[in-house]
């Protein structure tokens, strides 16, 4: 028997003024596994993050998180069960690290020997050297502050992480290390991943599902495989061509 998805988008449709961000989205997000939307800038994928995380109201359409209808009325509680990564991490500047990762901790009134002891657990998996705690964002590198972005996004033991280009502001050399070890983590941790990036390699190694978007509708959903060897149209076709490393991942998977 099919699952539930943790995740479903009916028809959401968004526009800014003249430009329609979303056209009549349909999507279905999978537990356990880690789903990634790609597509040429501008074509909707941090919208569509935006609508499930309850900062942008669709203008029309349904999404639903674990059955629940995301209206501005539950997003607030649902908001809770999903761990959001922005672009460049969103850290808060005049906060310390441990401040950042703490702060909804704090706020639902979890005694300290519980966050510290969470802070800790969080640390360990995420590999942050325990003296960057201290340190406020501008003290980190940049994969440190992708690291404490991951920490703050897990604090709450959230269902589901929402990731928008989590690691595009770093260097390839930190980038690369980056991905092995959330992959590995999103793996021990068995979390239901939406991710965003612009890079089908890095869609491909990250994904078991991929979904290419294009000016605000669903061109293709697959695996890489199927993206690359069984493109449903020009565009998905002429995308994937031009990004021509994505073989890299497929030869990855398959060792
Ligand atoms: P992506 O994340 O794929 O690069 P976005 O979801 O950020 O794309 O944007 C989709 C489209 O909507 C783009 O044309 C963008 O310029 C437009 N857009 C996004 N947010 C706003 C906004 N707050 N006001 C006006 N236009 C916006």
């Amino acid at each position: 028997m099919p699952c539930s998805p943790v995740i479903e988008l009916e028809q959401i449709s968004k526009a800014f003024e003249t430009t329609r961000a979303l056209e009549r989205v349909d999507l279905r997000v999978e537990p356990g596994q880690t789903t990634v939307l790609i597509g040429p800038s501008g074509c909707g994928k941090s919208t569509l993050l935006r609508v499930l995380v309850g900062l942008i109201e669709p203008d029309g359409g349904t999404a639903t998180f674990e059955g629940s209808a995301i209206t501005p009325r539950s997003v607030h509680a649902l908001r809770r069960r999903m761990g959001y990564v922005i672009q460049e991490g969103g850290l808060f500047p005049h906060l310390t690290a441990t401040e950042n990762v703490v702060l909804m901790a704090r706020e639902l009134g979890w005694p300290e020997p519980k966050w510290r002891s969470r802070l800790g657990a969080l640390a360990e998996l995420t590999r942050l050297p325990t003296d960057a705690l201290d340190r406020y964002p501008v003290e980190l590198s940049g994969g440190q502050r992708q690291r404490v972005s991951l920490m703050r996004a897990l604090m709450l033991d959230p269902d589901v992480l929402l990731m928008d280009e989590p690691l595009g502001a770093l260097d390839s050399m930190i980038r690369f290390e980056l991905q092995v070890e959330l992959r590995a983590i999103f793996r021990r941790l068995g979390k239901t991943v939406l991710l965003v990036t612009h890079d089908l390699d890095e869609a491909g190694f990250f994904g078991d599902v991929i979904v290419l978007l294009r000016k605000g509708r669903i061109e293709q959903r697959g695996t890489l495989e199927e993206l690359v060897h069984d493109p449903r149209n020009e565009f998905v076709r002429a995308f994937v061509n031009a990004q021509r490393s994505a073989l890299a991942p497929l030869r990855e998977k398959s060792r």
